[in-house]
C-alpha cells in the first residue's frame, strides 16, 4: 500500500555526494573548506550551557541575524535565519510558488532544486546554459515569458565555479517580474579584487532571495546554518513558513562564533583561491580543459584518451574521492573536484598523473 501523494511516488530522491568516512579517504568531491572553522567555534561551544536547553531558542536566532546583518551593510528585516541553505530553498518554494504555477531553473544546476519542486508538486520549467555556462541573452524575458514565478541562479555557479558579474545579475533582477533565487552558496571562494557585492542586489531589487551558508565559507558544513538575504517583502512572509524554532541555541552561538571571525575565514578563503590557481594550472598542463573557477572547486574536462567516468573510478580505488555526474549529458566527460589542502592537491594530482 502507497501512502504518499502522487507526486512524491512519482518523484527521484536528491542524491548526495558520497560520504564515506574512513582513514585514508580524500574526499575531494562535496565541496568542504578543506581547513577547520575558527577556533572560536570550538571555544563558543565550550561556553555552551546545557542547562540552557531547557528553553527554547531565540525563534528568528536574533542575535545571528544582527551579526549577519552588520557583516552585509543590511537591516535585521533583510535576514533569515535557517537550518542549511537547504531548508531555505525548500521554504522558498513553499511560500512563493503555487504547486499550479512552475520554477525555472538554468542546467546543469545544483539538482536539489528539481527534486524540491517535484516534492512541493509544481512544475519546473528548463533552460540550458550556454558553453561557457552563460544564461541565455534576454533571460529575464524569457523567464517572463514562462510563466516560472520563481528562477534558481546558482553563481558562482555549481558546477563550473565560473562567475557571473554583478551587474547582469542586477539586469535580470530587474528584468524578471518573479522571485529570483540567487544561490550564492560558494560566493566567499571569489577572488575580492572581482568586488562582487551582493548587498546593493538587496537594496535594490524586492525580488531578489539570497542564499548564504556556512557550510563551505566557514567550513561548518556538519552544524546546518545558513541564510537568506532579501527584502522585508520577501522575508516577511518566509517568517511565516518557517518552523518556530529552525534553528538550535547550540548552533546558533557556533555560527556567530564563525561569522565574528571573518579574519579567520578570509584566511582559508585566501589559501583556497592559492590552491585552486595551482590545481586548475596543472590540470590545464596535463591536458585537461579547466574553465577559470572562482568557487571551491573546478569543473574538469579530461584530456582525449580518456574517460571521466573509468578516471572518478580509479581515483576512488586509491581512495580518492571526486564527483562525476553520470545523468547529465554535458557533464559527461567532465569531473568535478573539490580545491584540498596542498597536500590533498598534490595526492590528487599525483595520482591523476599515474593514470
Ligand atoms: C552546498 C550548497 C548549498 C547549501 O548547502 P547547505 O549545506 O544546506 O547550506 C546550496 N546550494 C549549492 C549549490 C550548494 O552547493
Amino acid at each position: 500500500m502507497a501512502y504518499e501523494r502522487k507526486n512524491i511516488q512519482a518523484m527521484a530522491a536528491y542524491v548526495p555526494g558520497e560520504q564515506i568516512d574512513a582513514p585514508g579517504i580524500l574526499k575531494l568531491n562535496t565541496n568542504e573548506n578543506p581547513y577547520p572553522p575558527s577556533p572560536r567555534v570550538s571555544e563558543a561551544l565550550a561556553r555552551c550551557d546545557v542547562a540552557r536547553l531547557r528553553q527554547y531558542p531565540p525563534p528568528t536566532a536574533r542575535s545571528l541575524a544582527n551579526a549577519i546583518a552588520k557583516l552585509h551593510g543590511l537591516s535585521g528585516e533583510n535576514v533569515i535565519v535557517t537550518n542549511g541553505g537547504d531548508e531555505l530553498l525548500r521554504m522558498a518554494i513553499a511560500t512563493f510558488v503555487e504547486t499550479t504555477q512552475s520554477i525555472a531553473v538554468a542546467r546543469p544546476t545544483y539538482t536539489l532544486y528539481q527534486v524540491l519542486a517535484a516534492a512541493h508538486g509544481c512544475g519546473m520549467t528548463v533552460f540550458e546554459l550556454d558553453d561557457n555556462w552563460h544564461m541565455p541573452d534576454n533571460y529575464g524575458e524569457l523567464l517572463n515569458h514562462s510563466g516560472a514565478r520563481m528562477a534558481f541562479l546558482v553563481n558562482p555557479h555549481a558546477p563550473s565555479g565560473t562567475l557571473v558579474p554583478v551587474a547582469q545579475i542586477k539586469e535580470l533582477a530587474a528584468a524578471y517580474n518573479g522571485v529570483l533565487l540567487l544561490d550564492e552558496a560558494y560566493i566567499d571562494f571569489v577572488d575580492p579584487d572581482i568586488a562582487y557585492d551582493s548587498a546593493q542586489l538587496v537594496r535594490d531589487h524586492d525580488n531578489v532571495l539570497i542564499l548564504r551558508t556556512f557550510s563551505k565559507g566557514y567550513s561548518l558544513a556538519g552544524l546546518r546554518m545558513a541564510y537568506g538575504l532579501a527584502s522585508p517583502a520577501l522575508i516577511g512572509p518566509l517568517m511565516k513558513t518557517k518552523d518556530s524554532y529552525n534553528t538550535d541555541l547550540i548552533s546558533q552561538a557556533l555560527a556567530q562564533a564563525a561569522i565574528e571571525d571573518q579574519e579567520y575565514a578570509h584566511d582559508t578563503w585566501k589559501r583556497v583561491r592559492g590552491e585552486r590557481a595551482v590545481v586548475t594550472q596543472a590540470l590545464r598542463k596535463a591536458g585537461y580543459v579547466v574553465p577559470d573557477s572562482q568557487s571551491n572547486f573546478i569543473l574538469a574536462a579530461v584530456p582525449q584518451g580518456l574517460e571521466a567516468e573509468a578516471t572518478y573510478l580509479a581515483l576512488k580505488e586509491q581512495g580518492i574521492l571526486v564527483r562525476y555526474f553520470k545523468s547529465e549529458d554535458r557533464l559527461q566527460d567532465k569531473l568535478r573536484i573539490t580545491i584540498g589542502t596542498p597536500e590533498d592537491n598534490r595526492r590528487l594530482l599525483d595520482a591523476l598523473a599515474a593514470l
